[in-house]
């Protein structure tokens, strides 16, 4: 395999400027994802001014290395964000939302997890992002990783109190999970907004579980899959590198939207989605019975590995443990 180069580009937009780190290997559709990250302005509203190839407008699949551009290169930009409170909110998940979820693409899944441009790009996380431990790790706990939107909180229904729109049982559940499990929370938004759920929910100051940390879209990685282009995905390798007793083997994480597992799809567990709260509510029973999960695996399973966590709902210790 060709030795990956590292590229810094320079993204002027609005008197700022935003050095953003790729690889040669990326596409300018990567590229855009990154920008979008730092900047929030969406891929498809940004004028990239001065990004040329063969002459003309470089186009999103084009490699970033066929461009042959000067280390530092300055490239202007010209978009505008979303500057609406509820569209940030909402952004980037529901890109998402619009296609299929990939439910039956395993042998896609192990194929880009091994991947040494994406492993290069988790390794730029764990250098780059800043973690704000809100409580300590625990001696011998497990790892929860859990998603925000529609898997704790249907963040799209009208609704007068944030209370309204919880998942039901989320207090119970996240009692629950801490007794054997450092919880960690992980959402493709921002910090603001993260920190801002998390305490309408009253998740923040729960005198009954802590949560360890957060985690917004800048933790996240761009990886191009290739029946859909580019999508932005959540690595576990970004918190196991810092966090050295978590791994494959005591790590579980939670998502509506199975592609954000990509770089680990073994370690990841598809929760139904919580929409429509206000029909739901009352006989959503999701997170109790993954309560009881959790807590059986904990108890029985010493690997996770040897978990298959599409047929939660069917496993019973003796058989699989
Ligand atoms: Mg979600």
């Amino acid at each position: 395999m060709n030795e990956i180069k590292e590229v810094v580009v320079v993204v002027k937009w609005s008197g700022k400027e935003y050095p953003v780190d790729l690889t040669d290997q990326d596409t300018v559709e990567v590229l855009r994802h990154e920008i979008f990250r730092k900047t929030q302005v969406r891929p498809e509203r940004q004028k990239l001014l001065n990004l040329k190839y063969k002459g003309k407008t470089a186009a999103d699949n084009v490699k970033i290395g066929a461009l042959e551009l000067k280390s530092n290169f300055k490239l202007m930009m010209v978009g505008s964000k979303e500057a609406d409170i509820e569209d940030a909110c909402r952004l980037p998940e529901d890109v998402g939302e619009v296609v299929d979820d990939f439910d039956d693409a395993e042998e896609r899944e192990e194929s880009v997890e091994n991947s040494a441009v994406y492993l290069a790009k988790v390794q730029r996380r764990v250098r780059d992002y800043k973690i704000n431990e809100l409580a300590p790790p625990r001696e011998g706990k497990k790892l929860l990783v859990l998603d925000i939107d529609y898997t704790l909180f249907d963040h799209r229904s009208p609704a007068e109190t944030g209370s309204q729109l919880m998942r039901p049982f989320l207090h119970t559940f996240l009692e629950s999970a801490y007794v054997d499990y450092d919880i960690v929370i992980w959402s493709a938004t921002s910090m603001r907004w993260i920190e801002e759920k998390m305490r309408l929910l009253g998740v923040s100051n729960n005198d009954t579980y802590k949560i360890m940390f957060y985690l917004d879209s800048n933790a996240m990685i761009s990886v191009h899959v290739q029946e859909r282009g580019v999508v932005d995905v959540k690595p576990l390798g970004v918190i196991w590198a810092l966090y050295k007793q978590y791994n494959s083997s005591n790590t579980i994480m939670f998502d509506d939207i199975r592609r954000n597992f990509l770089m680990n799809p073994k370690s990841g567990l598809k929760i139904r989605p919580f929409r429509q709260a206000h029909l739901n509510r009352a006989t959503d029973t999701e997170l109790l019975k993954l309560a009881e999960y959790l807590r059986k695996i904990a108890l029985h399973c010493k690997d996770f590995n040897l978990l298959n966590h599409r047929k939660w709902e069917s496993y019973h210790p003796k058989k699989n443990s």
